[in-house]
């Protein structure tokens, strides 16, 4: 039998096309009921999202209204009858939010990257059966997420969901955080009996994205989307860019197509189709990735014409082959394998350079 919301309450988390959404930030108790209000009226949302209290990369900014946004939103939950979910980052707010009666907790990207908060919120949840979902670190780092997992299933915290909101990167991408699909598959492949959630409003940082973000995800067998939604994104005090309006998610979820749950391993069609959907995606992101090289490879050709330096430098060819030989060795891929890729990337480098 499938598992769902009604049938399994001690996790309800676990559940195909979990659909948790709400304000980055609850701002006022008008704003949250008003945003809680037209997102139950669709009834395709299980869990009420809410920041209350709001890590900013700078200060001054909306540090977020504290513990008394738990009142409120204690009151929409009772209005509106959804399930409801905080950020917690210290013991602190683990306390806060458990009086409050809040379902499932969740820990941020800025806290997965810290193993002494995150031991201080599972210490916090010893034995307290809780529902805790853990975001992806902000940096590519799968070690520090595997780790957040671990402390908390060693507190005795079985109900763990896992959140892929993406990476922070250095310059300019199409995203505010780069999604890097390999990692949240790895992620899947080692604890497969986590669900897993994708909050594409984070990885985008805007509304035009989240569609197909949100997409990919259920095409690689993700369990639930996590998506913010306010009820006038424009006056939002957070993320306001990202946020989108109750009736817009609710046409966004209309277009997602959820997949036939893989949960059944033996059926080998369902799990040769998941496969090749990762390598697809891995495909792409290769290709973005050698996109970006040869980017770096025009720049390069630019200096060398104003320097009037030749394109072909033999010296740094063999330096490149030696290094990437090297990797290959570590990672398992043949030496062949890695001087034919080699040498097409770098005829393509060329290429690139001549045409400057
Ligand atoms: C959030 O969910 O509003 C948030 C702060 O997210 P993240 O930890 O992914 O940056
Ligand atoms: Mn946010």
């Amino acid at each position: 039998m499938e598992t769902t919301l009604e049938n399994n309450p001690k996790n309800i988390i676990y559940k195909k096309g979990l659909i948790i959404a709400g304000p980055c930030s609850a701002e006022s108790e008008q704003q949250l009921l008003q945003t809680t209000i037209e997102l139950a009226a669709q009834k395709k949302v299980d869990i009420l999202r809410a920041g209350i209290w709001k890590p900013r990369t700078n200060p001054g900014g909306f540090e977020g209204v504290g513990t008394k946004g738990l009142a409120w939103l204690l009151k929409a939950k009772q209005l509106a009858g959804l399930k409801t979910a905080v950020e917690v980052a210290t013991a602190k707010h683990v306390e806060d939010a458990l009086s409050f009666d809040v379902d499932v907790l969740w820990i941020g990207a800025r806290t997965t990257v810290n193993p002494f908060s995150v031991q201080q919120i599972a210490d916090a949840l010893k034995e307290t059966k809780q529902t805790v979902l853990i975001k992806n670190p902000v940096n590519p780092d799968i070690k520090l997420w595997i780790g957040a997992v671990e402390r908390l299933q060693k507190v005795g915290i079985t109900n763990i969901g896992l959140i892929h909101r993406g990476f922070t990167s250095y310059g300019n991408t199409e995203y505010r955080n780069v999604p890097m699909w390999q990692i949240p598959i790895e992620m899947k492949r080692l604890f497969p009996d986590l669900p897993f959630i994708c909050d594409p409003s984070h990885i985008c940082g805007n509304r035009i994205g989240l569609y197909s973000v949100a997409q990919k995800s259920t095409d690689l067998d993700y369990d639930g989307l996590m998506i913010e939604s306010h009820f006038d994104p424009e006056s939002a005090l957070t993320d306001k860019n990202q946020q989108i309006t109750p009736d817009e998610l609710s046409k966004l979820l209309d277009k997602i197509e959820w997949k036939k749950s893989y949960s059944n391993e033996s059926n080998f069609v369902n799990k040769l189709e998941r496969l090749r959907e990762q390598i697809n995606y891995l495909d792409e992101e290769l290709i973005s990735l050698i996109s970006n090289r040869m980017k770096v490879v025009k720049e390069i050709g630019n200096i060398k014409k104003e320097s009037n330096v030749t394109i072909l430098q033999s010296g740094r060819y063999s330096e490149i082959i030696e290094r990437a030989l090297k990797k290959a060795k570590q990672v398992e891929l043949s030496e062949e394998f890695m001087k034919t890729y080699m040498e097409a990337v770098h005829i393509e480098s060329i290429r690139v350079q001549n045409t400057i």
